[in-house]
């Protein structure tokens, strides 16, 4: 157990048939399910020689690739009978050995990354895990790092949105010992902690759950980022993620939610139909250094904005949410490098721009990375504003 403000939480860890570690999060003590056995016959994952995915150099945009072909074979949204993360039932085994669960997490089946081993004691890879600094033009790696999955609740109906605050709490712990669990690898230089809802979005389980990665690199996203703040620390000696969340609470056009410890608001250059950035008021570089009333706080504005979001259209919206964490080590020195100089936050987006109608990333953001928003972000955050 650890003490979680009102929330205590009780973590369990244990092993399913092929070796693959799984952690239920309980919500009350003694309920024994780390104790039930996996009873399938799966082949050991420890069997394997080593990662099964490769990282491949793309030179042209010096970025990583990952080849993961193992993946084809993954489970493809099956009947509702026969769902992997389903509590088991007799005669139905499922992915969590256990008849009911609240919040569990376990390695991905079908990783697009593996095989991370806890890190040798000693400071870790002073290089930040950013690569060789000039690749071979055809350069690979072994695919290594992990992927879990989280599921939200045993509750196979449900969506994100329709969880108490009690539970979104469970999840925001999940998510940030995981982060640190995941962070604890050797090799492993960023977290990630995501949902995709909707077939729109390429969901293959209908069942409430997200994922979470640990890279073995700083995501080029993350990259371009910590290159931004720290262009700006030089320029103005401020930080860009702080002055950026004052100018939107200044402006106001584009805010949907609000509270004492959290902002949420549609970014002046939102590049989805309807896209969401959710911001703590006391800037943090991690979801494990969120102060305890700022994980409580995110519960209620994330199901505030996730069922305004679902209400624009009368139906379920499909929607990436996306956590952007700072690198797993420093990323340079001096304002803008350090770990305490990146932002926490939450990206929320949506690829509905009308009942029935999708945005697609065709030929100028395929192409060329050019994005182009048909719904301008004044309208989205009123309409988002509006809606309840
Ligand atoms: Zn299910």
């Amino acid at each position: 157990m650890y003490p979680v403000g009102p929330y205590p939480i009780w973590k369990h860890a244990t092993r399913l048939a092929d070796g693959r570690e799984i952690i239920y999060f309980d919500e009350s003590p003694g309920l024994g399910r780390a104790a039930v056995r996996d009873a399938r016959d799966l082949g050991r994952v420890d069997d394997l020689a080593g990662p099964v995915s490769a990282l491949r150099w793309d030179p042209l945009a010096g970025e990583w690739v990952v080849i993961a072909e193992q993946r084809q074979d993954r489970t493809f949204l099956p009947p509702a009978d026969a769902c992997p993360l389903d509590p088991s039932a007799p005669g139905r085994p499922t992915e969590i050995p256990a008849s009911s669960y609240d919040v569990v997490v376990f390695e991905n089946r079908f990783p697009s990354l593996s095989g991370a081993r806890p890190r040798p004691a000693g400071p870790g890879d002073p290089t930040g895990g950013a690569g060789p600094a000039q690749p071979d033009l055809l350069a690979q790696r072994p695919g290594l790092g992990r992927c879990e999955v989280v599921c939200f609740t045993s509750d196979h109906d449900a969506s994100f949105a329709d969880l108490t605050p009690h539970r979104v709490r469970t999840v925001v712990e999940a998510w940030a010992d995981r982060t640190v669990a995941l962070g604890a690898l050797d090799g492993v230089e960023q977290v990630f902690c995501f949902e995709n809802r909707g077939e729109e979005i390429g969901v293959t389980l209908h069942h409430p759950h997200g994922q979470i990665y640990g890279y073995p690199f700083v995501t080029p996203r993350t990259a371009r980022m910590l290159g931004q703040a720290r262009l700006h620390a030089e320029r103005t000696g401020g930080n860009l993620f702080d002055d950026m969340v004052a100018g939107e609470l200044a402006a106001g056009t584009r805010v949907v939610a609000r509270n004492d410890h959290w902002a949420a608001f549609v970014p002046a250059a939102a590049r989805w139909p309807y896209e969401v950035l959710l911001f703590p008021a006391e800037r943090v570089p991690d979801l494990s250094l969120l102060p305890d009333v700022a994980r409580e706080a995110f519960c209620l504005v994330y199901l505030d904005v996730l069922r305004r979001l679902d209400a624009l259209f009368g139906s379920r919206a499909p929607y990436i949410a996306a956590w952007h964490q700072a690198p797993v080590h420093a990323h340079g020195p001096g304002p803008g490098g350090r770990r305490e100089d990146f932002a926490l936050h939450l990206q929320l987006m949506s690829v509905r721009r009308a009942p029935g109608k999708l945005k697609y990333l065709a030929g100028s953001e395929s192409g060329m990375g050019v994005w182009i928003n048909d719904i301008v972000p004044e309208t989205a955050a009123r309409r988002l504003r509006e809606v309840l």
